[in-house]
């Protein structure tokens, strides 16, 4: 059976970087895209804030440009998730489904996934009404009515889109304050597309054959439910990081993201972290490759004094 010096799981900015420099390193690097080649920032708009583009670049284009750049320096890369790891000796036993195979070292880069409100009938719902991506699924309500929750960067950003393609959006959200940056939440205050509903919460959604049709809120203040005519709700309130397959070889925090000591090491000798799964604080995509190239180079290194 082939080992592997270094396997990378998740393709996000953290996975890529990773395998940029591991390639770079000579180190073969081997990794596994998942569900969701090049993570959450294929499901964004434009990116401002990642430095070298002074006038921005879409998200998708950026993790394209990244798989490119580490498929030059020899990435290869499989389109398989990773369902299970053995990570008791090395080197390390991985399985897709219907494969197992060894490595060495072992980057954990699996990023996280929407959080949802668990309303009744969501799952019925999801894709007919109910949605985490504006990206993905803004173009289906072209001059249609529709409502983002959440307070974060990720509701401003997806109800700017959304104003976009849509006759009108409303910005619920619970509290009057935003975790948001003031830039975004500025700009969706000037949005005149834009409607705040504070401090309101998504009970449940009122569907027809066709899919949602409305929202039952309740006002926080008031206590009162009120009916809002909407055609779809886009659920934008954080994500949940995807750290399950590790627990036995990692700590995880009470969120479940993975904690690591040293940069990116895990409790795990030659099982590291980077990007979003072992970030709770900043989870930028600037911060996720930087900590995919500290990774990189700590597997380097560990490989050196393990060989
Ligand atoms: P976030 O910052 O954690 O915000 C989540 C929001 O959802 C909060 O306002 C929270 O309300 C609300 N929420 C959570 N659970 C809820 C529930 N059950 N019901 C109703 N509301 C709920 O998540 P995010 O917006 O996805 O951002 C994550 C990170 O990515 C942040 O660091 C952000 O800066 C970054 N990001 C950056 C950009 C950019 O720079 N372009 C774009 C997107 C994201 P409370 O505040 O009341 O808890």
């Amino acid at each position: 059976m082939e080992i592997h010096d270094v396997v990378i799981i998740g393709t996000g900015p953290a996975g890529l970087t990773a395998a940029i420099y591991a390639a770079r390193a000579s180190l073969n690097p081997v990794i596994y895209a998942g569900s969701m080649h090049g993570g959450q920032l294929t499901t964004t708009t434009e990116i401002e804030n990642f430095p070298g583009f002074e006038h921005g670049i879409m998200g998708p284009k950026l993790m394209s440009d990244m798989t490119a750049q580490a498929e030059r320096f020899g990435t290869k890369i499989i389109y398989e998730t990773i369902t299970k790891i053995d990570a008791s000796k090395r080197p390390f036993k991985l399985w897709t489904h219907d494969t197992e195979f060894q490595a060495q070292t072992v980057i954990i880069a699996t990023g996280a996934t929407a959080k949802t409100l668990g309303l009744p009938d969501e799952a019925k719902l999801m894709g007919r009404g109910l949605s985490t991506c504006a990206t993905c699924d803004g173009f289906f309500y072209k001059n249609k009515i529709v409502a983002v929750t959440g307070g974060g960067d990720s509701a401003m950003e997806e109800a700017n889109y959304l104003s976009k393609l849509a006759s009108k959006v409303y910005l619920i959200h619970r509290r009057p304050e935003f975790r948001a940056s003031k830039i975004m939440v500025d700009r969706v205050k000037a949005n005149p597309k834009i409607q705040m509903m504070i401090p309101y919460a998504v009970e449940r959604a009122l569907s027809d054959q066709s899919g949602v049709n409305g929202l039952m809120l309740k006002n926080l203040e008031s206590n009162k439910v009120e009916e809002l005519k909407v055609d779809g709700l886009f659920m934008a309130i954080g994500h949940k990081p995807n750290s399950d397959i590790f627990l036995p070889w990692v700590d995880v925090d009470s969120h479940g993201y993975i904690k690591t000591t040293n940069h990116t090491a895990t409790k795990t000798p030659g099982l590291f972290a980077a990007g979003d799964i072992g970030d709770p604080n900043f989870k930028q995509a600037i911060t996720a490759a930087g900590m995919g190239c500290q990774a990189a180079m700590q597997a380097q290194k560990y490989l050196e004094g393990h060989s």
